[in-house]
């Protein structure tokens, strides 16, 4: 998985047991614990999904949800609420202000965890595909492997998120910053340049200085997947 999800929620104890078992999956994660602060959280970088508690300070998570809904810009983004167990009429409020499921308090961490799947397959696909294939190359999120045509292509981990994020959004150009961001994590002590290190390590696995590159250099801005891969 690496979609990213915004975590709204005021209580420490609960965003942290999401953050930590959503990160655990492969998702990137930011927490907000007011309302009013969703929205410069969302212009700084739109997320896959919010994930948004009921009951905050401030903004309650309803009128949150509106006010995503009445933007233009925000209109699509994927709401997944947490409501307190009987408030059978707040949930249905919830879900006519626009939530598009929500989850009750006391919740099961599997279970908030099966919702945010099966609202990332219907709007983000390739975010939650157990493989993504373009041209030979085939990457099985669950299995861990890469292969090319026949042949099983052994890369190391950081490699293997490297392509797996490159090929989640292909003909997307990233820049060095936006990839250590994504595929290192809040590792800080890594620079640019080991990004085009192992995007030079990744290309020599894949195609082993006789194959069709997949990957872009884009210079001066950074690497894409190549949209046209495999569509000669
Ligand atoms: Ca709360």
């Amino acid at each position: 998985m690496s979609a990213s999800i915004l975590i709204v929620e005021d209580e420490a104890a609960i965003h942290q047991l999401l953050a930590y078992n959503l990160q655990a999956e492969g998702f990137r994660t930011r927490v907000v614990e007011t309302g009013e602060e969703v929205y410069p959280a969302i212009v700084e970088e739109m997320p896959d999904l919010l994930l948004l508690d009921w009951m905050l300070p401030g903004l309650s998570g309803i009128d949150v949800c509106r006010m995503i809904r009445a933007r233009p810009e925000t209109q699509k983004l994927p709401i997944l609420m947490l409501t307190a167990r009987g408030e059978e009429s707040e949930r249905i409020r919830g879900l006519a202000t626009g939530a598009d499921d929500y989850v009750i308090k006391p919740f099961s961490v599997p279970e908030v965890m099966a919702r945010i799947r099966s609202i990332l397959r219907r709007v983000k696909p390739e975010a939650v595909a157990e493989t993504l294939g373009f041209g030979d190359i085939t990457l099985d999120r669950v299995k861990k492997r890469v292969t090319r045509s026949t042949r099983d292509v052994t890369l190391s981990p950081t490699e293997f998120r490297l392509l797996e994020y490159l090929m989640q959004s292909p003909g997307r150009v990233y820049s060095r910053a936006q990839l250590l961001d994504r595929v290192w994590g809040n590792d800080n002590f890594v620079d640019e340049r080991t990004v085009d290190v192992h995007v030079g390590r990744l290309r020599k696995n894949l195609s082993r200085g006789r194959e069709v590159d997949p990957i872009r250099t884009v210079r001066g801005s950074g690497y894409a997947f190549d949209e046209r891969f495999g569509k000669a």
